[in-house]
């Protein structure tokens, strides 16, 4: 940048051993990602950077981790910045002698804070250039900003803000305005992340504690041995993960044992969330006896609330988990306090698996998810609280000390059982049926529908029937009422873009664009617009929503047909939960593109919107694998031989 006299673009990210690792290191990674949309490109970058870091400057290889992955904390711990973008802006403005009106157009017209940022910071002359900013003190920095509250916090943080954006050199402002802002924007998913960590590890491990004949061993290795290896480390590394979902216990282990020695120190705990067991869509009764033949299973009613994975720790404190591992803790003081009442005197630490019901006490009866959803989200008071819930209890996956999770489930439930008590209207256990019958388990389907349940969870009880981390596992499957109706399952998808509304619908949004993501490539694939299923006032929610995640274009991770092109881009930042007729090929959709076919993706008929699943991060979407699975399993592609094609 020819204006800041001292910039210069190589010098300012390079640095010696034991330095403090400069900022301008990673703005320059993340910046060389943006422009990539390969994944294998991606995560080579990436660990050529965490491999400098580790070489010379182990002890910020953790707050860069998190830098990349633009979180401060584990995310129970619940720090977060996602600043105002009118504090962003003013903060810019302050620091850059232009006005808020100026950069409130150039963002409109661009579509992004950061890029304004750059520019507005590169267009400056400065006398005097602060020193460089290092990755460690832009970490603290940021992590003071997420942790100040009170009324003169704004200001507060718009003077922190200040302070760093003033240093900020070249594409470093982007990025720094862009974490402040809540969103990297590169597309660059913590799956890459791991896996470059690893990759990092391979090729350069942590040097200080690494015996030396390890050290030896990584130089000499054949290429195969060597891709063995690596695969074999990613493989541990991201297993640990699920099961500690915890950086700050994680990267210290791999620099001081390295990653093969991560399962001896960081396991299953008390405290930390892990996460949890999925099931997979089953098209009927017919297709669980198929897929579950030979093995003995059991059917438990699916509970229409939210999972809550209670932990109890050896020193007595308790904490609730959502499915995505956020802390829902002071949501459910109610549960909290009537613990002891179900948890027998043999207890001393806990994980326990539950789905948390809103609950009629007067009628004793369940009530749907929308009520349980009106419930206040953080800081509830028990006094206040107006919408009652039953937990219902299906799992055990530690007991005093003690994982559990490699026991099958038989002897899991067993455990359970022994060592919890049902509480009328307040402690359930998940109600179930252990049977093979085809017509009892239709029954029980039916029961379920009736005790206003979403149908059944069927699950193996000896064979293959461990609980899996974080996967969604063959070894439990779902079996929703829908398919009594003749519906379909749901799918969870991505809002990509919007259509305005026309006549009644003028002043709206009267369509959107859906996705689904496909992990592997980490892309969001068109597969199909939706306007039913909306009140007119949902529209208007939706609209007001996305209003704040409008972008100037299509992000290059967006796969999809320019016949579908919205009138405005959104942020991949909203999960929708929807129904369809049935799903089929489709020349423009591109879910699931080369998975069926070669050149057609899959698109969804008649989709109707049936809620937003806040639980649900963008990542979590229906992949496009079980798109495809969901294509593959209907009746009709089942019988006929030719796949039936879209009539767009
Ligand atoms: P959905 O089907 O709504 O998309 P999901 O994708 O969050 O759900 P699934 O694997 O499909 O997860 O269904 C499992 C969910 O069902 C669990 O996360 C849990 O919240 C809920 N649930 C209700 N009853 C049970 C039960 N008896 N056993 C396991 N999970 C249950």
């Amino acid at each position: 940048n020819p204006t800041t006299s001292k910039y210069h673009p190589i010098d300012d990210a390079v640095w010696k051993q034991s330095e403090k690792v400069p900022y301008m290191a990673l703005a320059r990674t993340l910046s060389e990602i943006e422009n990539v949309s390969a994944r294998l490109k991606t995560i080579e970058i990436l660990s050529n950077f965490f491999r400098s870091v580790i070489t010379l400057t182990p002890c910020d290889l953790l707050p860069s981790v998190y830098l990349c992955l633009n979180k401060l904390a584990p995310a129970y711990e619940g720090v977060e910045l996602g600043i105002a973008e009118t504090s962003l802006m003013k903060a810019i403005a302050q620091s850059t002698g232009r006005t808020i009106a100026q950069i409130r157009a150039d963002a409109k017209a661009v579509g992004d804070l950061g890029i304004v940022a750059e520019q507005s910071r590169s267009n400056q002359k400065m006398i005097f250039q602060p020193s460089r900013l290092t990755i460690k003190g832009v970490f603290d920095k940021l992590k003071e900003i997420a942790k100040m509250t009170g009324h003169a916090s704004q200001t507060k943080k718009v003077e922190k803000i200040q302070s760093m954006f003033v240093a900020c050199r070249n594409c470093e402002a982007r990025f720094l305005i862009r974490s402040l802002a809540g969103k990297l924007r590169i597309g660059l998913a913590e799956q890459s992340v791991l896996q470059a960590l690893a990759l990092a590890c391979a090729t350069t491990p942590p040097g200080q504690c690494y015996p030396p004949e390890h050290l030896n061993m990584a130089k000499t290795m054949s290429g195969d041995a060597f891709k063995e290896r690596y695969e074999q480390s990613a493989l541990i590394l991201k297993t640990t993960y699920c099961e500690c979902p915890n950086y700050d216990l994680i990267i210290p282990i791999i620099l001081k044992e390295g990653i093969r020695r991560l399962p001896e120190f960081c396991k299953l705990t008390p405290g930390i969330p892990l996460k949890p067991m999925l099931a997979h869509p089953t098209k009927g009764v017919h297709e669980v006896l198929q897929r579950f033949e030979g093995l003995k299973f059991t059917c438990e009613w699916k509970y229409d609330g939210e999972r809550a994975q209670i932990h109890v720790d050896a020193d007595g404190s308790v904490s609730i988990y959502s499915r995505n591992q956020e802390n829902n803790t002071s949501k459910y003081p109610d549960i909290i306090n009537r613990l002891n009442i179900c948890k027998g005197d043999s207890v001393r630490s806990c994980v326990i698996d539950c789905e948390a019901v809103a609950w009629d006490k007067e009628n004793r009866q369940i009530l749907p998810f929308q009520i349980l959803s009106t419930r206040k989200r953080k800081d509830a008071n028990e006094d206040d609280i107006k919408v009652q819930v039953c937990v219902f209890m299906f799992d055990l996956l530690y007991l005093n000390g003690e994982s559990l999770v490699k026991k099958p489930f038989k002897e899991r439930r067993a455990l359970l059982k022994e060592n919890f008590k049902e509480v009328d209207g307040q402690w359930l256990f998940a109600k179930f049926l252990d049977t093979n019958v085809m017509e009892e388990v239709q029954d029980f389907l039916e029961e379920s529908v009736k005790g206003k349940c979403e149908g059944l969870m069927v699950k193996t009880l000896e064979e293959d029937a461990t609980y899996e981390i974080a996967k969604r596992s063959r070894n439990w499957l779902k079996l929703k009422k829908d398919y009594l109706e003749g519906v379909g399952d749901t799918l969870d998808v991505v809002v990509l873009g919007g259509y305005l509304g026309r006549g009644k619908r003028t002043g709206t949004y009267g369509g959107f664009l859906l996705a689904c993501y496909d992990n592997d490539n980490e892309e969001y694939q068109s597969i199909c617009k939706i306007g039913t299923g909306f009140s007119d006032e949902a529209l208007q929610s939706h609209t007001e929503f996305f209003k704040n995640f409008i972008i100037s274009e299509a992000k290059p991770y967006y796969r999809f047909d320019a016949s579908h092109e919205p009138d405005h881009w959104f942020d991949a930042v909203q999960v929708w939960e929807i129904k369809c007729a049935d799903l089929s090929l489709s020349p423009v959709h591109r879910a699931a593109l080369g998975i069926v076919d070669p050149e057609k993706g899959i698109s969804l008929r008649f989709p109707r919107f049936v809620r937003i699943r806040e639980d649900k991060g963008v990542e979590d979407a229906t992949s496009a694998k079980d798109v495809a699975h969901m294509y593959m399993n209907q009746d009709q592609i089942k019988d006929q031989q030719k796949p039936k094609i879209a009539e767009e």
